[in-house]
């Protein structure tokens, strides 16, 4: 039996943005039991306790179900605010005065100007003559005509109205803000306690962003230890990104700030970068916010939106992203189900769009070297799957990286390992008890796929390791599942 004749199972991811809406009975089971794998908490909008809470119910329903669900701690990151508004807001006409200043708390008008508080200290340090401000999205800007000793003075470009707490970007100027702010710390913390299984970083800059997170979750054990997801906001990030993807375990396309940073017309030639970059060093990548935004309000998406989700899976997107639609979204539930609707049936078992642009793996790492021997094993052998045992999960990160997209099917004997997989487009994984040898393990793994329908008697390619063991991985055998 060839993998086109096995009836798939949705291959790509869904990532669900959750707030207080899905602490009400049934909903967040409802969003599950519509296809949702991984959990998203927004960090920027989590109070102490919120983290804790939600993970637990994601934990207890995802047992229940007896289906692993991930769960990803979005880290707020430092992200610039408007300080308050005398009133809440302001209009600020093109050609008029602004003055800037840090803090968090505007007065308002003073002369000609109006002024405004931006919640980054570092404002008159990093920020000069020349800046490119943007507010609320990018729909105002403004430009820096000149920095003074207690605040900028800039000129409206763009104008509109602008609420108390519209975001700020500095598209064109570089920022020196910490990677994680006090409030990033204290959700991490919360977060590690209650055993998330992602950390996203927001607007990294940098791999020494990436490094730094990484040490602070060394105390984790390795099967518990998060996965880091950079979130790719900011143009330095894109001009680090083959760095910033070694160094990381996922990568997000976050084209709400991206599209701000570099512009709207930009974000695809960028999202499909940023897939590549995932390809080239075997992490997943998950394409985020505003998706199938419309269905915040309707209960169907726009053929836009369609297309936009599609074209992601199309290009190799491990997981497809929704963010309002499920937190704050009348329709959290349709959104979830047109997203598994449309991902299905954009994914095509060929996958011939996809290139193999697999960098050469790093001298010494077998579980790469192996895992890219099987890909083309499976190719030649016609496998249905690819079989892979994996202690910590990285030997399934490569597998899911095959140019077939064939089905992966994962064996681990951690449900924490299964929770991180739970990120991966094609794999389906499968826990087995902690064994002593590589053949109790193998015995244990062909007991679950010959049950699996239409896998008895089929040709697998098989990646297994001197041990059950992390990092042992160093074996590619293609044989057939006993019957
Ligand atoms: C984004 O900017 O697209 C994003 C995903 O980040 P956040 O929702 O945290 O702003």
């Amino acid at each position: 039996m060839t993998h086109e004749k096995r009836p798939r199972a949705r291959a790509t991811r869904i990532v669900a943005t959750i707030a207080s809406n899905a602490e009400r009975p049934g909903a967040l089971a409802a969003l599950l039991d519509a296809g949702v794998d991984v959990v998203r908490l927004n960090g920027a909008h989590c109070r102490p306790g919120e983290i804790a809470r939600r993970v637990a119910l994601v934990r207890r329903l995802s047992r229940s179900r007896r289906a692993p669900t991930g769960v990803l701690l979005d880290l707020g990151g430092p992200k610039i605010r408007l300080g308050t508004l005398p009133g809440g807001a302001v209009s600020l006409a093109s050609g008029r005065a602004v003055e800037l200043f840090p803090g968090v708390a505007s007065a308002g008008e003073s002369g000609s100007a109006v002024r405004l508080a931006v919640t980054y200290p570092a404002l008159l340090v990093d920020i000069g003559p020349g800046a490119e401000v943007r507010l609320d999205d990018g729909r105002i800007r403004l430009r820096v005509k000149k920095r003074l000793k207690r605040t900028l003075l800039a000129t409206v470009v763009v104008g509109g109205r602008v609420k108390s707490g519209a975001g700020v970007n500095f598209p064109n100027s570089a920022l020196s803000a910490p990677a994680l702010t006090c409030k990033d710390r204290r959700d991490l913390a919360e977060g590690l306690a209650a055993g998330v299984d992602f950390v996203g970083l927001s607007f990294v800059r940098s791999p020494a962003h990436v490094v730094a997170l990484r040490r602070l979750l060394a105390r984790v054990a390795p099967e518990r230890r998060p996965w880091i997801v950079s979130k790719i906001e900011r143009k330095e990030a894109l001009a680090v990104l083959d760095e910033l993807a070694a160094a990381s375990d996922a990568l997000m396309v976050a084209r709400g700030d991206l599209g701000v940073e570099i512009g709207l017309a930009s974000v695809p030639r960028a999202q499909r970068e940023i897939l590549a970059a995932g390809r080239r060093h075997a992490v997943p990548v998950i394409v985020a916010t505003q998706m199938l935004e419309s269905m915040i309000e309707n209960p169907t998406p726009t053929r836009a939106e369609v297309s936009d989700v599609a074209g992601a899976v199309h290009d190799g997107a491990d997981a497809v992203m929704l963010s309002g639609e499920t937190a704050v979204g009348a329709w959290p539930v349709e959104a979830v189900e047109a997203m598994a609707e449309i991902a299905r049936a954009a994914e095509v078992p060929e996958a011939g769009t996809v290139p193999d642009v697999a960098s050469p793996p790093p001298p010494g790492d077998f579980s790469a070297v192996v895992a890219r021997s099987a890909a083309g094993m499976a190719r030649e052998a016609h496998a249905a799957a690819m079989v892979v045992y994996t202690e910590s999960g990285r030997t399934a990160r490569f597998a899911s990286k095959n140019p077939l997209s064939i089905p992966v099917l994962a064996f681990t004997s951690h449900e924490t390992v299964r929770q991180k997989l739970a990120l991966l487009r094609d794999v389906t994984s499968f826990r087995v008890p902690q064994a002593r040898s590589v053949e109790a393990m193998v015995r244990a793994g062909d007991a679950v796929l010959s049950r699996l329908p239409g896998l008895a008697g089929a040709v697998v390619v098989e990646i297994s390791g001197a041990a059950p063991a992390a990092g042992a991985t160093n074996t590619v055998r293609v044989r057939r599942v006993p019957r």
